[in-house]
């Protein structure tokens, strides 16, 4: 039987997405990312928890953001949309400026001046998008295209666009595809709280669950009722990480002066706050917070320690479920899904202060350098 090849998201969910049988899927093959089971760490904090890390940064792109992508720009496609227009901290413009690279459209991204990662800066630029680089930060820029969406003929693809939630539910499909059951706990960074909330309707579809967050979603979608057949029992607990200086779950309230070194998740107003509230309620989850020191400690644990390379942001994840299971938050034994929201290659300033030296290329120095790291 000929076997045939991964074509992305849509196509393998389509009859679990607002999107009709015949249209064509705007796609870059993205999903279909591996679940990594954590070995070394959980070994090294003496827990009996299964750890298992879901790489989002293997997407086309190298973030979670092409999964609300390609459902939101193939609507707009279909809709007739000439462009699209986000505000981002980074990954969100890659993305879009790749998708709409793909459906032959124009893409316009506000940035926040000095606090968006070169990797992302180098890919809307590599993509061809419209770049406006704004002297303000995040939440600026969501604001001004919140406006500019009432006047110009332009599709906003942040994640208030409710395309992307269901793009990036399939986290949860996958997860649960993988595992053969929900995890006890899934956790993950929260930025403006868009994929902690698609997560949560992902696997309230697949318990056959109500949530007040898929029905308020639901009912600003244009199309489709979205029937998932039942497949399990129990949904995860929520747990939602954020950076100390960003932390507007953790403060009850908005930040005005969100700062971290995490930029993807340096936001004060997140748009998703309903929902993710929702999410943390019916899941019985919590919020909690990590400093920059503990999100890139993190980070280098994970890349030296587990062969992972994930960004900062990413990184807050795990850095909070060591916090918690080393408090006993999360019970010993627990099955955990951490999502690795994006790629490390994204932000390579984690290395700038690292100094490389060179030596004269003798055999005599190479042989030096291994004996005495190997003791030989
Ligand atoms: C967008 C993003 C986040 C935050 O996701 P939200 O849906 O805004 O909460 C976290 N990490 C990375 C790498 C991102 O790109």
């Amino acid at each position: 039987m000929e076997k045939q090849h991964y074509t992305g998201l849509i196509d393998r969910y389509r009859d679990f997405l607002p999107i009709a049988p015949d249209t064509p899927a705007i796609t870059l093959c993205e999903g279909d990312t591996p679940l990594i089971e954590l070995k070394r760490l959980p070994r090294e904090w003496g827990t009996d928890c299964r750890i298992l890390a879901k790489f989002e940064g293997l997407n086309p792109t190298g973030s979670f953001k092409d999964r609300g992508m390609t459902v939101a720009v193939t609507r707009a496609s279909e809709e007739g949309s000439r462009a699209i227009i986000c505000a981002s901290t980074g990954n969100t413009s890659a993305s879009a400026a790749a998708y709409a690279t793909r459906a032959g459209m124009e893409c316009f991204v506000l940035i926040p001046e000095g606090n968006v990662a070169l990797g992302k800066l180098a890919q809307a630029i590599m993509h061809g998008a419209t770049i406006l680089q704004i002297k303000g930060n995040f939440d600026d820029g969501m604001r001004l295209v919140r406006e500019v969406g009432e006047e110009m003929p332009v599709a906003i693809v942040n994640s208030i666009n409710p395309y992307r939630l269901q793009g990036q539910k399939t986290i949860a499909y996958e997860t649960v595809g993988a595992l053969g059951d929900a995890p006890d706990y899934h956790c993950l960074p929260v930025g403006n709280a868009g994929n902690i909330s698609a997560h949560w309707i992902g696997y309230s579809e697949l318990a056959g669950l109500e949530s007040s967050v898929t029905e308020t979603c639901e009912s600003s979608l244009a199309s489709c009722s979205i029937d998932v057949p039942k497949q399990v029992d129990k949904r995860p607990v929520m747990v939602g990480y954020q950076a100390s200086g960003s932390a507007p779950f953790l403060r009850g309230e908005w930040v005005e002066k969100p700062e971290t070194r995490a930029t993807a998740i340096r936001i004060g107003h997140p748009q998703s706050w309903d929902y993710a509230w929702m999410a943390h309620r019916e899941s019985g989850g919590w919020f909690d917070e990590c400093t920059d020191e503990e999100i890139l400690d993190m980070q280098r644990q994970l890349a030296s320690r587990e062969g992972v390379f994930c960004e900062p942001a990413s990184a807050v994840s795990v850095a909070g479920v060591m916090r918690d299971i080393r408090s006993g938050k999360i019970e010993n034994g627990s099955v955990v899904v951490c999502t690795l929201t994006g790629h490390g290659l994204k932000d390579p300033s984690v290395v700038e202060d690292v100094k490389l030296e060179s030596v004269e290329p003798t055999l005599a120095n190479i042989k030096d350098v291994i004996g005495s790291k190997l003791g030989v």
